[in-house]
């Protein structure tokens, strides 16, 4: 197993800037994830470790080595291709069997032993019944074991992942989620996992690197990525549906208490009292700040408040102790245990999510609720995250 750093490595084509300035540092057994919308430069920073591109500049170590020279075969590591890469004409015993014969004389092994390394891995993976049979004769997701299997039956210290779900329908992707994570913990293999969709990296990995335009915008634990966004772009990537981002204005105000009661929300927002000595003033409602956080706020005028769908809700009785809105519900998407409502401050639509019994339909006049505590400000200018 290994350690994967990259150290300020950056690569152009042309013009393109693909991976800018890129520094990680991955750990020993790791489930990483590089997470960012299409041409962030995932798949350039993958072939990069794998050692498919040269860095124009900056360092790649695998376990303290510095690899920037060393040839791919001999950097230990194993990459999986979005469309798998098999060979059509090999069965799959011999598909597996591949990256083994490659380096037969290297490894120093013989025939018996290669034959009882597939079929150990090919078992592990449950493709044992498989072998011999070609890959057009197998289904997708047999297919993408096939492709698992070769990439680990070496037992190579760093297992790189382009996408690998991402031909399989959404059943079988849903399912081989929970598969790769086991075999990845049970295997403990340092892993480096590309994709765009952020359930994917969310669920499986440890860490994300959530990436845009070439560059590394953040990284943390899941949790980390979904309650302290770096940025506006992080927090707007993260979270289905999107993060509502309301541009608003900082404004002193006469102290106030706010209680903010748990019945009317379903217990989205929690109880508890807000003080407050700062208002945000946001399209048709004003939010108070916590004195807590005002020292941040201070000196800032415009802003982006961010406020995630699950920590709104909608009331259909009055109500008037907390920061709350009369609002007309335009749009509502119904999803089965939950629901997604649209709904408008000012001229801003603003998505709620739905659950439990309160169901509304477009048209309707409800109470939009906001929990102060529950709202990241961001600098309007910058788009960084001021609390
Ligand atoms: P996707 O999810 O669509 O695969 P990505 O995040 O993996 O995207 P990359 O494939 O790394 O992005 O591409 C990053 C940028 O570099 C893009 O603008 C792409 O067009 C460019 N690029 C990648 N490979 C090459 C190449 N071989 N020649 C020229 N430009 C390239």
């Amino acid at each position: 197993m290994a350690r994967v750093r990259l150290v300020n490595v950056v690569k152009r084509y042309g013009r393109v800037v693909a991976v800018d300035h890129v520094n990680l540092d991955i750990g020993d057994g790791e489930f990483f994830a590089l997470l960012g919308p299409s041409g962030c430069g995932k798949t350039t920073t993958l072939r990069i470790i794998a050692g498919l591109e040269t860095p124009d500049e900056g360092e790649v170590y695998i376990d303290d080595r510095l690899v920037n020279d060393v040839h791919p075969r001999d950097r230990d590591v194993a990459m999986v291709f979005q469309n798998y890469a098999l060979y059509p004409h090999m069965t799959v015993f011999d598909n597996i069997a591949f990256p083994l014969r490659a380096r037969k004389k290297q490894l120093g092994l013989t025939e018996d032993d290669i034959r009882s390394l597939v079929v150990s891995v090919a078992e592990f993976l449950g493709i044992k019944e498989h072998l011999e049979k070609y890959p057009s004769q197998l289904s997708g997701g047999q297919q993408q074991r096939v492709a698992l299997a070769r990439a680990l039956v070496r037992k190579p210290k760093v297992w790189l992942l382009d996408e690998p779900l991402s031909n399989l329908d959404a059943k079988l992707r849903v399912a081989m989620r929970t598969e790769l994570k086991k075999i990845q913990m049970k295997l403990g293999i340092t892993t480096v996992y590309v994709t765009h969709d952020q359930v994917e990296a969310m669920s499986m990995a440890d860490r994300i690197a959530v990436m845009n335009a070439g560059r590394v915008l953040q990284v943390g634990s899941p949790s980390e990525l979904y309650h302290k966004p770096a940025d506006t772009f992080v927090a707007t990537f993260i979270g289905s549906p999107p993060m509502n981002l309301l541009p608003c204005r900082v404004r002193e105000a006469e102290p106030v208490e706010y209680a903010v009661p748990e019945d009317l929300s379903g217990g989205v927002m929690g109880s508890g009292k807000v003080k407050t000595t700062f208002r945000l003033e946001c399209p048709g409602i004003a939010l108070p700040i916590e004195p807590g956080i005002a020292s941040k706020i201070a000196g800032v005028d415009e802003v982006y408040v961010g406020i995630r769908p699950e920590h709104l809700a909608l009331s259909g009785k009055r109500v008037r102790e907390v920061a709350v809105t009369e609002t007309t519900v335009e749009m509502v998407e119904n999803l089965g245990s939950e629901a997604i409502a649209t709904t408008r401050l000012g001229d801003e639509l603003v998505k709620v999510k739905l659950t439990g019994e309160a169901r509304f339909k477009p048209g309707d006049k409800a109470y939009l609720l906001i929990d102060p505590r529950r709202v990241l400000v961001f600098d309007k200018k910058t788009g960084k995250l001021i609390v």
